[in-house]
């Protein structure tokens, strides 16, 4: 695949059409693995946000969108999600350019956004309220879902067009309105997915997208006195700020945070089963992923073995550039996040962990790429073990029980995802019952269905995503009661 001679230029997208920020500024974005610009998006103002917000409050007090029928809404989403399928060489490489993800992984995230798309296509149709039967005969009730009303939607730079995918088509479905604010490290896919939805039929001022940085564009989004709800996804930092700031006129607030996600390794484990876990848990999109099981428990009795075989899978992982065909392991977002990962391998030194693998970087002329970094040893209570790197260092803990090693797994702030190796049903109906997380997982690890909801517990989140109540997160519920005859004083 070849590398766009000039960078792609974006305007925002504003009420159905590419509009001009009022500011006029721009963020260029260079390629972390190929040390040339690939793209610039506009660096949205307040004012840019005001204009999008009055065009979804304009859409949806329309009622060209939310008061439709959940059918019509579905074949809408049915149609994105094709659209997708159709431009998805596109946007893979948009999103490699702009990410250093690998270009096959960037086609596999495409397929798995459509079929979100797909997801909430089929929801449209199954909303449904309660009727209660116990007010007395004189007396009918029901319950109504009606869409919140205009829906600001923030999203990351790690999985930019799946995690706009998580939201939207939910929004959508439910009737909302929404403005999007992308990361102003990978904007472009969000930003083409604003046109697939104007040519699959969504009608103008429903999908908006303001590019920029977090302030002003997010900070604005969440002070609108016109948003009814934010959904974010990003770090539990800028989470705890939008909460914050959302509670200037009390907007429902949906957060989708970070984790430090425990695997948990016991001695009757199958390991070639383990191995292959551990090596797409911690690595998959170079570890920059809130699912990453960036710390592995294992049991003492089969550690060293696990350890040798793991290192022996993981040094065939192709570090390189992402957009050759095997490559495995991308470039590293940026200057920033790099330092914060070397920062790490750091303190694992320092708490006297083992380095069974890499542990620096990559020599490359035009990528900035790291190392396979496998640390063994690691003390529970050190940094490296505890807080979430984001990059390709998977720090290994040794316990002797599973009590133990259900305490060191509890013992974090965070309670995204979590998960047992072990052919014992009990020992796995204990852990799944005990471990403090949204998502557990059982001789498997990131296997993501749009079926089952997917948030945190402790400060890994507030509110779900996906399952089958999906769509209600962005309902408000309406009480209503019918009195039979005349009203008795
Ligand atoms: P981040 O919190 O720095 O930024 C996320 C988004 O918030 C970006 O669009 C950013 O511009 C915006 N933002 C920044 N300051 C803001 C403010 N004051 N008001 C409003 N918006 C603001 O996160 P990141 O570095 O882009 O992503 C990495 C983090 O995301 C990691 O912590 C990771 O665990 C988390 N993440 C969580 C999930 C999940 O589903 N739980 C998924 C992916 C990533």
């Amino acid at each position: 695949m070849k590398i766009p001679e000039q960078p792609r230029s974006f305007e925002l997208w504003i009420n159905g059409e590419w509009t001009p920020s009022e500011g006029g500024a721009t963020i260029p974005r260079m390629s972390p693995a190929h040390d040339c610009e690939v793209t610039r998006v506009p660096a949205g103002t307040a004012a840019d946000v005001d204009k999008a917000v009055a065009a979804a409050k304009a859409s949806f007090e329309s009622g060209t969108w939310a008061q439709i029928s959940g059918a019509e809404r579905s074949a809408v989403l049915y149609a994105v999600a094709d659209r997708l399928i159709e431009r998805k060489e596109e946007l893979a490489l948009l999103e490699t350019l702009e990410s250093g993800k690998p270009l096959t992984q960037a086609g596999f995230e495409v397929e798995w956004a459509a079929g979100l798309w797909k997801h909430a296509a089929a929801l449209c149709r199954h909303l449904y309220g309660e009727s209660c039967n116990t007010l007395g005969a004189g007396t009918i009730s029901m319950t109504l879902r009606e869409p919140i009303g205009v829906v600001g939607l923030i999203t990351p730079w790690n999985f930019p067009l799946l995690i706009a995918s998580q939201k939207a088509p939910y929004a959508l479905a439910a009737g909302c309105s929404a403005v999007i604010k992308p990361s102003e490290l990978t904007s472009a896919t969000t930003l083409l997915l604003a046109e697939i939805l104007k040519e699959c039929g969504v009608p103008d001022g429903v999908f908006n997208v303001v590019t920029g940085y977090g302030n002003p564009v997010g900070q604005t989004l969440c002070e609108h006195k016109d948003v009814e709800m934010i959904s974010f996804t990003g770090s539990i930092v800028v989470g705890k700020a939008i909460a914050a700031t959302a509670a200037c006129n009390l907007k429902k607030v949906c957060l989708e945070l970070g984790g430090k996600n425990p695997m948990i390794v016991m001695d009757d484990a199958d390991l070639d089963s383990v191995v292959d876990a551990a090596r797409l848990g911690a690595f998959f999109n170079m570890g920059e992923c809130c699912n990453a099981s960036s710390r592995i428990l294992v049991q003492e009795g089969i550690a060293d073995e696990f350890v040798k075989r793991l290192t022996d899978f993981a040094n065939e992982m192709k570090v390189c550039d992402p957009l050759e065909d095997d490559s495995k392991i991308g470039a590293i977002i940026n200057e920033t996040q790099e330092a914060k990962i070397l920062g790490y391998v750091q303190t694992g030194r320092e708490a006297g962990a083992t380095v069974c693998m890499g542990g620096g970087k990559v020599e490359s002329k035009k990528g900035r790429y790291l190392e396979v970094t496998i640390l063994d040893h690691v003390p529970a209570d050190s940094p490296v073990a505890t807080e979430e790197v984001f990059g390709p260092v998977l720090s290994i803990v040794r316990f002797q029980t599973l009590e133990e090693a259900i305490a060191i797994a509890n013992g974090t702030d965070f309670g995204l995802s979590a998960g047992i190796f072990t052919n014992d049903y009990n020992q796995a109906m204990t852990a799944s019952r005990q471990l403090r997380a949204g998502t557990v997982w059982v001789n498997t690890w990131l296997e993501g269905h749009a079926e089952l909801s997917f948030g945190g517990y402790k400060q890994s989140g507030l509110g779900r995503e996906l399952g089958s109540r999906a769509v209600e997160e962005y309902t408000e519920e309406k009480s209503i009661l019918f009195s039979l005859g005349k009203r008795q004083p």
